[in-house]
């Protein structure tokens, strides 16, 4: 019998980015998460579905078997593994690939007339705005840099202007949310690209497909192309 094999993927551009990827391993999504309600959305292979979690959530189904692998970004599996009280992999998930999709860095903003370099080298506290707490507390510790973190869930770019915040930790692709909130990137702190997750269990229970998949992903990479 044909077990069933649940991909979680979140809307977005970790959707449309692993969907040609999809499709190099055959298989087709037949709704577009972007006009149907549906959060299980079938495919052109009768045993594969996909289930549209939030971003951050993605780990989490795959951790518990909710999803048997889950396409999510560094940072997000970075902060859950931090979540889950440890280093990373610890949360048990079994990272095969780095994709090369939705990629972007993580930095430290702060206003323009802000004095960072100097506030560093003063050994100043700096308050800092972020989603991305393990992110921010492990960067600031290897670099001796005292910070009180603050915890947002959106819009980090406003701590900065309202005086909530030094600076800020955030995603940066073009810069163009930055340059538009007068904000400018002093550090680049990693660069960050999605990644394929498989439940460890799932791996052992389902192997001939998941094994299938991460060869069609892995062949179809950019790496792999040239
Ligand atoms: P940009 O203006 O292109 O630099 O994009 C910055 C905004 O988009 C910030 O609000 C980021 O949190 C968000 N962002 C950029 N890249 C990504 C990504 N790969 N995944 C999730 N959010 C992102």
């Amino acid at each position: 019998m044909t077990q069933t094999l649940t991909l979680a993927l979140s809307k977005g551009r970790i959707f449309d980015e692993t969907l040609p990827l999809l499709k190099a391993a055959g298989i087709e999504v037949l709704e577009d998460p972007e006009t149907s309600r549906k959060l299980i959305l079938p495919t052109n292979q009768p045993h594969v579905r996909v289930v549209l979690v939030r971003a951050t959530d993605v780990p989490t189904y795959v951790q518990y078997g909710g999803a048997d692998l889950g396409v999510t970004g560094l940072d997000t599996l970075i902060e859950h593994n931090s979540d889950w009280g440890g280093s990373a992999g610890s949360a048990g998930l079994y990272q095969p690939l780095d994709l090369q999709i939705a990629k972007c860095r993580m930095s430290v903003a702060v206003r323009a007339d802000f004095d960072y370099v100097a506030k560093v080298k003063q050994g100043a506290r700096l308050k800092v705005a972020t989603k991305y707490v393990a992110i921010a507390r492990e960067f600031f510790a290897s670099k001796g840099v005292h910070v009180d973190l603050v915890k947002l869930y959106g819009s980090m770019e406003l701590a900065p202007l309202t005086g909530l915040a030094d600076a800020i930790v955030d995603l940066v692709s073009t810069g163009n949310t930055l340059k538009a909130n007068h904000l400018v990137e002093v550090e680049r702190i990693m660069d960050i690209s999605s990644r394929l997750v498989v439940n460890p269990a799932a791996l052992k229970m389902k192997q001939a497909d998941i094994r299938r998949i991460i060869d069609a992903f892995s062949a179809a990479l950019p790496a792999a192309k040239s």
